[in-house]
């Protein structure tokens, strides 16, 4: 089911520009693992980057018990939650039209801090498997006493927008005529070979998920 529109996710600039359809919407949570999560604290707006994982249309993201950003966010304020992947840049003939190529999502609503054990076990794996799919099997599971040390918060993925930007620079008419280079250059992330710690077994290979990492996952 695709997301209905509201006041506040309704695009006012480059609305062409905004997607409300599931697949887009859930296709950019699930290539970004970085999150930035706004909310109002006594002295006013804050945004912390974090890591997030997704089950089904719950958008999760955990920390120390004692994480002010989440303690302050699981008090039942409105919060909103930002992935961004920038694509690529984009270089116009004017300094004006210079742009970015990117995919995004704004999620807005309360998140509420999950108190099933079960529940808060399976966030913290899907967050696990949603930065390295498949790392979760490969790992010790979390103790009683790390998931009592840990605060999850649950962020359903109902009021939410999608706005994506391709192509090329918009240039004035004149300014093509300007001996200057346009065009975009396309980004994408990269990941390095993993370097192993040298800690515990050494014999233990790096797994292909890590050997081999890439985004999209898929
Ligand atoms: C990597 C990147 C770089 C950008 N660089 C610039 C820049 O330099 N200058 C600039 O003006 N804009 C830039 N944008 C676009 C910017 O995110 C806004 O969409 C744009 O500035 C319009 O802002 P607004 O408040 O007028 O949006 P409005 O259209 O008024 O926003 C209304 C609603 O539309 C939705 N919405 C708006 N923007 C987004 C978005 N990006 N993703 C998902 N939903 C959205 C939200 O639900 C929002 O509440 C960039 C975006 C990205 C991802």
């Amino acid at each position: 089911m695709d997301l209905a529109v509201t006041d506040r996710t309704r695009l006012r600039r480059k609305k062409e520009r905004g997607h409300f359809d599931w697949a887009t919407v859930s296709a950019i949570l699930d290539e970004g693992f970085v999150c930035h999560l706004g909310f109002v604290d006594d002295g006013g707006p804050v945004v912390i980057p974090t890591a997030y994982g997704r089950i089904d249309r719950d958008l999760y993201v955990h920390g120390a018990s004692a994480n002010h950003a989440l303690r302050t966010t699981a008090s039942g304020m409105e919060a909103c939650v930002t992935v961004t992947l920038a694509d690529g840049i984009v270089l116009a003939r004017s300094a004006f039209h210079h742009s970015m190529n990117y995919r995004s999502v704004v999620l807005f609503g309360r998140a509420t801090k999950v108190e099933d054990v079960d529940e808060k076990r399976r966030a913290m794996l899907a967050i696990v498997d949603h930065v390295v799919p498949g790392r979760s099997t490969d790992t010790r599971g979390p103790t009683e006493e790390e998931l009592r040390a840990t605060l999850v918060l649950r962020l359903p993925i109902v009021e939410a927008s999608a706005k994506v930007r391709t192509g090329g620079p918009i240039e004035e008419p004149e300014d093509l005529s300007l001996p200057i280079w346009g065009g975009e250059i396309p980004l994408t992330l990269n990941a390095g070979q993993p370097v192993a710690d040298g800690q515990g077994d050494t014999r233990v290979p790096a797994p292909a998920y890590a050997a081999a990492y890439r985004r999209p996952v898929r």
